[in-house]
């Protein structure tokens, strides 16, 4: 159960190991939706236990008042059972969807005409409400309407007063509330709209650990989001969904002043072809990589598992593939919130991560590859990269950094390390936040620590969780202290 003793095999390259070991650390966190199927105290007590990094509050569905309640059960049980879990309030933002229909849903057929009214109303088969006022004034003839995730298009013929007149190109069955996507239109709405903002201050009382906007699209986004929490005195951490075309032209402005992001692929696939999906995933996660950011995949990862105990292989490669290009986190969302399985799903992505994390590893001599960042991180990204290097020459067993806001421990994971990183600190909000960095281990400590005393409670740790046998080295990265917060050290130790 050590972390490893590779034995780099040049001539093996293309040997296939089935039979390799596994980590002690799985070093790709997994954020989860919380939702009916899994916040019962015994559900969310396995999925705690079973290694859950970030919960994620969607506040798309249900009450802000039982969102807080789930939020301190949540805490609760994480207390109990003496984890760390990071809770991530995700806001709904302006998602257009349509209204409600007579029979609670219509059939839309091909070549027919259909109005869309931003009126107050109930819809027929001819006519389809939606609660967008702005809808009439910004949609242009030619414009595509995507309805339920991309099922069914239409294209606008023209428009009047308060009506929009379009063609079904796509038809099949609307049912009430289903999302509305807007593909070419240039939407003048906020990103942060009125309920999100009453919803942050709960998140706000909550104390949750990081909000996610929606439908983002430039870093003017982030900075309304971030003046609100100030003004409501909170600094809580700010998650940029990366779902519309226009995030990917402001992807430098927006990665600058966020503080990670998620690749929400499941309204970024209807905003652009699907096909586009996969590129822009693996870009995001390498400007995310080399700015230092934690990045999140999301959506559709188990899909097939919100009715099936197995996933498809299809899926697995997913999770395997985002795994290999570096993600930080990876996330379930209906799986576990309304799926029929979401424990076995939590499960299952747990064990897809630790065997594709084993093989990388072993494969590639004890290491997980390096990062290349594009900017300069002056000492600390000195620091980083050189404590890489040395995981991998040394087989460094684990690292320890010692951490105040959390950044040193993510600036040391952005150049994934060989070992897994212990990130001490004596805030417990910074240890939670820390959940959602790739391969590292919050703990939480009592006061400031010497040399001395923090030699000795590696050594006590590594004892403890079996990290290191005598002999082997771990990395201490540290402003200790005793040679005081300028100065950063990073110490070689030999465990004996
Ligand atoms: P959502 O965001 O689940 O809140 O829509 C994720 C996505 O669009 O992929
Ligand atoms: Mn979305």
């Amino acid at each position: 159960m050590t972390t490893h003793s590779p034995k780099p095999d040049p001539s093996s390259a293309f040997d296939i190991d089935l039979h390799h070991k596994y980590l002690h650390n799985r070093r790709t966190k997994i954020v989860a939706t919380i939702g009916p199927s899994c916040s019962s105290p015994a559900q969310l007590r396995a999925l705690v236990s079973g290694g859950l990094d970030v919960a994620r509050i969607n506040f798309s569905h249900g009450t802000a008042e039982d969102h807080v309640k789930t939020i301190r059960l949540i805490r609760k049980i994480a207390g109990q059972l003496k984890k760390n879990v990071a809770i991530l309030g995700d806001l709904c933002g302006p998602k257009i969807r349509v209204g409600e229909f007579a029979n609670g849903s219509i059939v839309l057929k091909e070549n027919t005409t259909v109005f869309i009214t931003t009126k107050p109303v109930i819809g027929s088969e001819s006519l389809i409400p939606s609660q967008y006022k702005n809808l009439v004034h910004e949609v242009v003839p030619g414009h595509s309407i995507l309805l339920d995730d991309g099922n069914l298009e239409l294209k606008v013929i023209r428009k009047n007063k308060d009506k929009v007149e379009a063609k079904v190109i796509h038809g099949g069955i609307l049912k009430d509330h289903k999302g509305m996507n807007l593909p070419n239109t240039k939407l003048g709405v906020a990103a942060l709209t009125a309920k999100d903002k009453d919803d942050v201050l709960y998140c706000i009382k909550a104390e949750v650990d990081y909000v996610a906007l929606s439908f983002v699209r430039r870093a003017g986004d982030i900075t309304n989001l971030k003046s609100w929490l100030a003004r409501n005195g909170s600094e809580i951490p700010v998650i940029a969904k990366i779902e519309m075309p226009e995030a990917l032209e402001n992807i430098h402005a927006i990665m600058g002043l966020a503080d990670g992001i998620m690749v929400a692929r499941g309204d970024l696939g209807v905003e652009l072809p699907a096909k586009k999906v996969p590129i822009i995933q693996n870009k995001l996660i390498q400007i995310a990589n080399a700015m230092n950011k934690p990045v999140i995949v999301a959506t559709q990862m188990l899909e097939s598992m919100i009715e099936h105990s197995r996933p498809t292989r299809a899926e697995v490669t997913d999770v395997a593939g985002a795994c290999l290009a570096c993600a930080d986190a990876v996330m379930l969302s209906g799986e576990t919130a309304v799926g029929k399985y979401p424990l076995e799903t939590f499960e299952t992505m747990d064990s897809i991560l630790r065997e594709t994390e084993a093989y990388q590893f072993f494969s590639q001599g004890g290491g997980f590859g390096k990062n290349h960042r594009d900017c300069a991180n002056g000492l600390l990204g000195a620091i980083g990269e050189a404590t890489a290097q040395l995981s991998r020459d040394l087989m460094v067993h684990s690292i320890f950094v010692l951490t105040v806001s959390g950044y040193t421990a993510r600036i040391v994971s952005s150049d994934r390390p060989a070992a897994p990183i212990m990130a001490l600190t004596q805030s417990q909000t910074v240890a939670r936040r820390m959940q959602l960095f790739w391969g590292v281990y919050p703990r939480l400590v009592k006061k400031a620590m010497t040399t001395h005393d923090y030699l000795i409670y590696g050594e006590r740790i590594i004892k403890e969780h079996h990290l290191a046998k005598e002999g082997d080295f771990v990395i201490m990265i540290s402003g200790l202290a005793d040679i005081g917060a300028k100065a950063t050290a990073i110490m070689v130790h030999k465990v004996g």
